[in-house]
C-alpha cells in the first residue's frame, strides 16, 4: 500500500507558485490577487476564507477579504461583485459557499467574471472544462489530478468508478477522467443514491474517487486488490477520546481497505490540503493571463 500524501503535495505545489511569484517580482510584474467575499459569520466558512488568507500571505500573494452582512440583498451582493469585477488589480475572487437561503446561488456565481472566476464554476468556464479547452479548473477536481499524476498512478484505459455527482466534484472528475488527454482516457462510471450493485461496481473498478459523505462507507471487501483510492468525503464523527470532540472521517474505511489497495489517500491529509492550492495555482494563471 502506499500512502498518497496529500499535505507533502500540497506544500511542494505552493512553493512552485511562491518561485513564480518571486520571478514575477524580479521582472517587475505585479503579484497576483486574490479576494473572497464571505457573506455573514458561518464559523466553517470563516474558518475556510482564513486558511485562504493565510495560504495567500504564505506564497506572496495580495489577498482581501469582503465580509458582508447576512441581511445584504442580492442586487447589494451582486452590486459589489461588479465592483470586483471591474477592479483591475484584483485577478481572481471566490464567492464563500453557501450564502443564506434568500439569496440564489446559482445567480450569484453567474455574476462572477468568468476571468475572474478562480473557483471554476462560471457556466461559461464549466462548459470550457466539458468541451476540454484550458480554463479554471474547479479546486477539488483540479487538486485529484495533481494528486494522481504526482504519483504517476496510470488513468488511460483504466476502469475509473467516481462515488457521488456533485458540481463541485464528482460530476467535474468524471469529465476530466473521461477526457482523451494526458489525464484522462478512463472507462468512467459514475455511481449515486440511486445505483444499484455499487459494491459490484467497486469490485471491477481500478480507480475509485468516493466524493459521497458517508464516514467509512467503503470497506475492503468491496475493492479490487491493487486498486487506487481517492477518498474525497469529509466527515465530523463524534470521538469521546479527541480533545475536540470528534474526528474527521473519509468515505472510506481507511483500516480494512489499507491492506488490499496499491494506493490511497488518507483522511485528513489527503484531498483536503490540495484544495487551497489549487485555488491559488488558478489565482496565478488568472494574473498570468492579465499580463
Ligand atoms: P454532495 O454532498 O453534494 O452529494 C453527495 C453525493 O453522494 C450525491 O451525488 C449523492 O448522489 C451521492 N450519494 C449519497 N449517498 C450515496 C450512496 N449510498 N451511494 C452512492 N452515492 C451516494 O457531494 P460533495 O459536495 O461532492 O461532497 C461529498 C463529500 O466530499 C463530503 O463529505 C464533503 O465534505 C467532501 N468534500 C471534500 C472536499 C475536499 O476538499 N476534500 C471538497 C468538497 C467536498
Amino acid at each position: 500500500m502506499k500512502l498518497i500524501d496529500g499535505k507533502n503535495i500540497s506544500e511542494k505545489v505552493l512553493k512552485e507558485i511562491k518561485l513564480s511569484v518571486d520571478d514575477r517580482l524580479k521582472c517587475n510584474l505585479k503579484v497576483p490577487h486574490l479576494a473572497a467575499i464571505l457573506v455573514g459569520d458561518d464559523g466553517a466558512s470563516k474558518t475556510y476564507v482564513d486558511s485562504k488568507i493565510k495560504a495567500c500571505k504564505r506564497v506572496g500573494f495580495k489577498s482581501s477579504l469582503f465580509k458582508l452582512d447576512d441581511s445584504i440583498t442580492e442586487i447589494e451582493l451582486i452590486s459589489q461583485i461588479q465592483n470586483i469585477n471591474d477592479n483591475d488589480d484584483i485577478d481572481g475572487f471566490i464567492v464563500q459557499l453557501p450564502l443564506p437561503r434568500h439569496i440564489d446561488q446559482e445567480k450569484i456565481l453567474n455574476k462572477v467574471s468568468p476571468d475572474k472566476d478562480v473557483d471554476g464554476f462560471h457556466p461559461n468556464n464549466y462548459g470550457k472544462m466539458t468541451l476540454g479547452i484550458d480554463t479554471f479548473l474547479p479546486a477539488t477536481p483540479a487538486g485529484i489530478i495533481e494528486l494522481i499524476e504526482r504519483s504517476e498512478i496510470q488513468t488511460e484505459g483504466k476502469k475509473c468508478l467516481v462515488i457521488g455527482r456533485s458540481q463541485i466534484v464528482g460530476r467535474p472528475i468524471s469529465i476530466l477522467l473521461s477526457q482523451n488527454k494526458s489525464f484522462g482516457n478512463s472507462t468512467v462510471t459514475v455511481a449515486h443514491s440511486r445505483s444499484k450493485d455499487l459494491e459490484k461496481l467497486c469490485l471491477e473498478s481500478d480507480i475509485i474517487i468516493s466524493a459521497i459523505g458517508i464516514p467509512e462507507f467503503i470497506k475492503g471487501d468491496m475493492i479490487k486488490k491493487g486498486s487506487s483510492i481517492i477518498d474525497v468525503g469529509i466527515t465530523r464523527v463524534k470521538d469521546p477520546l479527541s480533545p475536540k470532540g470528534y474526528r474527521i472521517t473519509g468515505d472510506v474505511d481507511f483500516k480494512s481497505v489499507s491492506s488490499k489497495v496499491g494506493y490511497i489517500t488518507p483522511v485528513p491529509g489527503g484531498v483536503g490540503p490540495m484544495t487551497i492550492s489549487m485555488l491559488l495555482k488558478n489565482t496565478l494563471k488568472a494574473c498570468e493571463i492579465s499580463d
